[in-house]
């Protein structure tokens, strides 16, 4: 069974990676897939973050990275995909989810269904926004995501 876990990934925290390393035991294949949302404003490029996926899991052999744009329907049916995978931090995320996952049922007529996986209580104050604005202050993330991934933002912030 194969599936797919969608996201911002702006940049990718070791939350992320939990997420993944999980799905990817659950399910035969798992692509990773940033989405190319052009509304909201993004610390790295759809390129960057896609490399940055690579790398955190170049062992990781049933896991592929990709982007994509429009609808995660369309994305999916179009990559014989019926799973989308997402990670669960706290209420905060139920409800934004709940209607994310009821309408991508909706609008592929039930062909693509929404798992969720929650997270590691070690990650669950974890977010991407919350590492770009401790690194935005000069803060220590080497917490937060890998060291290649703390160097590449804290060049983006002028702090390497
Ligand atoms: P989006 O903008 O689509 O929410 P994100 O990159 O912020 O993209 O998150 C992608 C997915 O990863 C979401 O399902 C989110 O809930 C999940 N996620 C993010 N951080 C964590 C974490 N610390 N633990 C578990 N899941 C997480």
């Amino acid at each position: 069974m194969k599936a797919v876990y969608p996201g911002s990934f702006d940049p990718m925290t070791y939350g992320h990676m939990d997420i993944i390393k999980r799905a990817s035991e659950i399910f035969d294949e798992l692509t990773v897939s940033v989405l190319n949302n052009v509304s909201k404003k993004a610390l790295f490029s759809v390129e960057e973050r896609v490399a940055i996926l690579k790398e955190a899991t170049k062992d990781m052999p049933n896991v592929r990275i990709d982007s994509f744009s429009g609808l995660l329907i369309d994305y999916a049916k179009a990559n014989d995909i019926h799973v989308v995978v997402r990670g669960l931090r706290a209420i905060t995320d139920f409800e934004y989810e709940l209607q994310t996952a009821q309408t991508n049922r909706m609008l592929s007529k039930g062909a693509v269904d929404t798992m969720f996986l929650t997270t590691s209580l070690e990650y669950a104050y974890l977010s991407s926004s919350s590492v770009k604005e401790i690194a935005a202050f000069g803060g220590d993330i080497s917490p937060c995501v890998p060291n290649f991934v703390a160097d590449l933002i804290n060049v983006k912030y002028n702090r390497a």
